[in-house]
């Protein structure tokens, strides 16, 4: 059964720009998926619409058979609860430590004054920990965030995500503001959790040789459009 079904998306924003013209994806659990395109093709449109940090226009989005699209309230909640989320400028909370940046991947876990006190359980703190562990920044849980390099950074929203025990984690160019070293290792992070634990992974880059490097899928985006669709072995000709 599909993890993540797309099925005649269209996304067409208010001014009328169109994100995404009659998207048909299937996404397999387990899969490793990149998604390439130029700037403005609709690589972040397509990832926002998964979790539905956006409604699309028309068409069904499917998360392991159940309609995000349609899903309300608590419902969605728990979908989303499903689905980690890693951005190019990481979304950390600078001034906050890494634990606490971490925990937050249990938000929606607990009731808000909860959080807002920082009275997470224990079981959660280990959680929490054993991410930080997975990614190899145990040392840094009380380092604060800001203190820690990009690639650091973007390792411990790798670890945020994690503690939220996804099925799925979205990547929307997460290597974008990284040099190449710190690219590596953030790439190897994912590739490392999706085989391990076999998440599902769905990253946007704009890097071909990256997406053939790591990908096991790739799925090519122009103007809205996908363009491509197969196996990284058999994207040589089209890309
Ligand atoms: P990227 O190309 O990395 O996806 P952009 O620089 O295109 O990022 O967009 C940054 C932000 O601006 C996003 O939140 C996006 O939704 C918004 N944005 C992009 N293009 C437009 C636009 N034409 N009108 C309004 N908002 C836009
Ligand atoms: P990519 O991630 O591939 O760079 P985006 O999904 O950010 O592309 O953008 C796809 C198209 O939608 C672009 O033309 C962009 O300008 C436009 N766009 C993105 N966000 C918005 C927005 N909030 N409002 C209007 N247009 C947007």
């Amino acid at each position: 059964e599909p993890i993540i079904q797309f099925t005649q998306v269209n996304k067409v924003y208010e001014n009328g720009t169109v994100g995404l013209k009659d998207i048909d994806l299937t996404i397999y659990p387990g899969e490793f998926v990149v998604v390439i395109g130029l700037s403005g093709a609709g690589k972040s449109t397509l990832m926002r619409s998964v979790n539905r940090l956006h409604d699309i226009t028309s068409g069904d989005i499917q998360i392991g058979g159940r309609s995000i699209t349609q899903a309300k309230g608590k419902e969605l909640l728990s979908m989303r609860r499903e689905i980690g989320m890693i951005f190019q400028n990481f979304n950390l909370v600078k001034r906050a430590t890494v634990l606490r940046n971490v925990l937050t991947g249990r938000v929606g876990y607990y009731p808000t004054w909860k959080m807002l006190l920082g009275m997470f359980s224990a079981a959660d703190k280990q959680k929490a920990y054993e991410s930080l562990q997975r990614v190899e920044l145990a040392d840094k849980v009380y380092a604060r965030a800001d203190e820690l390099s990009g690639g650091q950074q973007q390792r411990v929203s790798i670890a945020r995500a994690l503690t939220q025990e996804p099925r799925i984690i979205l990547a929307d160019e997460p290597i974008a503001s990284l040099d190449p070293q710190t690219t590596h290792r953030v790439m190897d992070d994912l590739k490392k959790i999706n085989e391990e634990l076999g998440i599902t992974v769905l990253i946007n880059l704009h890097s071909v040789e990256l997406a053939k490097e790591y990908g096991s899928r790739i799925v090519g985006i122009r103007a809205g459009h996908k363009v491509f669709d197969g196996p990284v072995a058999s994207a040589d000709d089209e890309t």
